[in-house]
C-alpha cells in the first residue's frame, strides 16, 4: 500500500500511509460539524501525530539501545507503527521497549506543561495561573493528547504497550507461551471493549483499533507459538521416525499441537509436551 515519507529522524525513515488523508478529512469534517472552519481539528491532528511519531521514537531508540534496529515508523489512522526488525525475547527488554513510548509522552506533559505552569503561577505571581493555561487552548490540548497517549497505551490490551509490559511481568513466572497467551486472551477481551466504546462514543477509529489489534495480536501468539514448539523440539535422534525434518507446521490454525513434516519416509509427527505424541504414515 502506497506510504509517502516525511523525513528521517535518527536515521528512521517516517512514512505516513494514504489512509491518513481520510482521518484529517474525517477529523477536519467534525470540527466543521462542531462549529469550528475545520482547521483547528487539523491542526490538534498534527500535534497528535508529532506526539505519536515521538512515542514511536521512543521504541526505536530502546529497541535500538538493545542492538534492535528499526525498518521504519509508518502512521496510520489508527496510530502509529514502528516496525522494529525482530522482537526481544527478553522479558526485561521488551518492557524498557514498551514503556520507552508512553515515557515520552509523560515527559512531553513533564517538559512542556509543568515548567510552563510552574513559570506563570511562581515567576508571575498568578495564583489564577491554571485557570490562564486553560485559556491557551493549544497548550492544554498539548498535555490532553499526551495524557490521553498515555492512558490509551498502557491500557493492558495486547499487543499494545500496556499488554507488551502486562505478558513482560508474566513471561518469568509462566514462560513465554503461556504469557502471551493470557495477554493475547485479554487483547480480545479489550477489542470488545473498543468495539462498545466506538458504538456509545461514535467513534470509528475505535473499531479499526479493535479489529486491527486483535488481529496482530493473533498474528503474533501463532508467531510465538510456532517459536515455542520449535525451542522444544529434542535432539534429532530423539525421533521415532528417519529422516530430515521439512518443517513443523499447525494441524489447524486452533490445534495447540503443531505436526512434523518429515521428508523421508513422509509422516506427520503430532507434537505436544516437547515429545511427539502421535505419527501419521503417509502413503
Ligand atoms: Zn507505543
Amino acid at each position: 500500500m502506497r506510504s509517502w515519507k516525511l523525513g528521517n529522524a535518527f536515521g528512521i525513515g517516517i512514512y505516513v500511509h494514504w489512509t491518513f488523508l481520510l482521518l484529517v478529512g474525517f477529523v477536519a469534517y467534525k470540527d466543521y460539524q462542531a462549529g469550528g472552519t475545520g482547521l483547528f481539528g487539523v491542526v490538534t491532528l498534527g500535534l497528535v501525530f508529532t506526539c505519536v511519531v515521538l512515542h514511536e521514537l521512543g521504541h526505536a531508540l530502546m529497541a535500538r539501545h538493545f542492538g534492535i534496529p528499526t525498518r521504519d515508523i509508518t502512521l496510520y489512522p489508527i496510530g502509529g507503527v514502528a516496525r522494529l526488525e525482530r522482537m526481544s525475547e527478553r522479558p526485561l527488554e521488551e518492557f524498557w521497549i514498551a514503556i520507552a513510548g508512553p515515557a515520552v509522552n509523560v515527559a512531553i506533559i513533564a517538559l512542556v506543561a509543568v515548567p510552563l505552569f510552574l513559570s506563570v503561577y511562581f515567576f508571575e505571581g498568578n495564583p489564577n495561573a491554571w485557570a490562564d493555561l486553560r485559556a491557551n487552548r493549544l497548550l492544554v490540548e498539548l498535555i490532553g493528547v499526551n495524557a490521553v497517549l498515555v492512558l490509551f497505551n498502557m491500557l493492558p490490551a495486547f499487543p499494545m504497550d500496556g499488554g507488551r509490559v502486562f505478558r513482560a511481568l508474566l513471561v518469568p513466572y509462566l514462560g513465554r507461551l503461556r504469557a502471551t497467551e493470557i495477554a493475547a486472551m485479554l487483547g480480545t477481551v479489550f477489542a470488545v471493549l473498543f468495539v462498545v466504546a466506538a458504538v456509545v462514543f461514535m467513534n470509528p477509529i475505535l473499531i479499526l483499533i479493535a479489529i486491527f489489534g486483535r488481529f496482530a495480536g493473533q498474528q503474533e501468539l501463532a508467531a510465538v507459538r510456532y517459536a515455542e514448539y520449535h525451542r522444544q523440539m529434542p535432539p534429532f535422534h530423539a525421533l521415532p521416525v528417519h529422516g530430515e525434518v521439512l518443517d513443523v507446521v499447525p494441524v489447524s490454525p486452533h490445534a495447540d499441537e503443531p505436526a512434523m513434516r518429515m521428508s523421508e519416509p513422509r509422516a506427520w509427527i503430532i507434537w505436544g509436551e516437547g515429545r511427539p505424541l502421535t505419527t501419521y504414515w503417509i502413503e
